[in-house]
């Protein structure tokens, strides 16, 4: 995965606001890479470019050697679905799905039966098999995130973007939420790149890139 001279300007005029000035950057399959840095100096931009949910203003977006901004608005959909799992502070679940349903959904919008098998599978190891049947509003903070990330995971994505995942989580949990997502990554090889003001989690990672005002430092 790799960004060459990757630039993001929001508005226009006076109202312009260089996010993203010429970011390179340039990250292995399997590596986990935390970003780091102040509030506002672009770590989401840079994320939601990553996973190709917003266009750049200027420069690329590579994967596999692939210009990903170059694909159509549906090639750049399918690309999110099967390749991107997606993980946020705030865990954006559908609160009349059931924890099953909430992990099924990506697969289900890609018109696609759920392999039962592997999601059990995927509910085992989320420690979620007990609340399965359960509602969000039923299930603690942490409990909630994993159901997020078990969504993030359904489709065996290649990439996991996870902005501030634990941002809304206690200590204890924090580090159960990170076991869990560097667990996957290791045993499926996925790409982890996480936005964290957690040190701790910084600490982990293999590489860290800091971020300030729109440039690697
Ligand atoms: P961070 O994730 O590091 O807090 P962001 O990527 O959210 O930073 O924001 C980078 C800069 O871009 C900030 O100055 C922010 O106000 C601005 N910004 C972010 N999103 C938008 C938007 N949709 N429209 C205008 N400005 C934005
Ligand atoms: P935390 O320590 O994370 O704050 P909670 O007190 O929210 O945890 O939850 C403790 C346990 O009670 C969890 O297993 C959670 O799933 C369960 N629980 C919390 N609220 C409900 C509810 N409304 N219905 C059923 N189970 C619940």
């Amino acid at each position: 995965l790799k960004t060459v001279n990757l630039n993001k300007i929001y508005g226009e005029d006076e109202n312009r606001v260089y996010a993203l000035k010429n970011i390179n950057m340039r990250v292995d399959k399997g590596e986990f890479v935390a970003i780091i840095g102040p509030s506002g100096s672009g770590k989401s931009t840079l994320l939601h470019l990553l996973g190709g949910l917003d266009r750049p203003t200027k420069g690329t977006v590579e994967i596999n050697g692939d210009d990903i901004y170059k694909f159509s608005e549906d090639m750049l959909a399918k690309y999110r679905r099967t390749n991107i799992g997606f993980v946020f502070q705030q865990y954006n679940l559908i609160p009349v799905l059931k924890v099953r349903e909430n992990i099924e959904l990506p697969i289900r919008l890609d018109k696609k039966i759920p392999d039962k098998e592997y999601i059990d599978k995927l509910i085992n190891f989320l420690g979620l098999t007990e609340r399965r049947e359960h509602f969000p509003n039923q299930l603690s903070g942490g409990q909630q995130q994993r159901v997020a990330i078990g969504r993030a995971l359904a489709a065996k994505p290649s990439i996991i973007l996870a902005d501030e995942p634990t941002g809304n989580l206690d200590t204890k949990t924090t580090e159960e939420v990170m076991e869990l997502l560097e667990m996957s990554s290791k045993e499926f090889n996925q790409t982890l790149i996480v936005i964290t003001h957690n040190t701790s989690i910084a600490k982990k990672a293999e590489r860290v890139i800091s971020i300030v005002d729109g440039k690697i430092q």
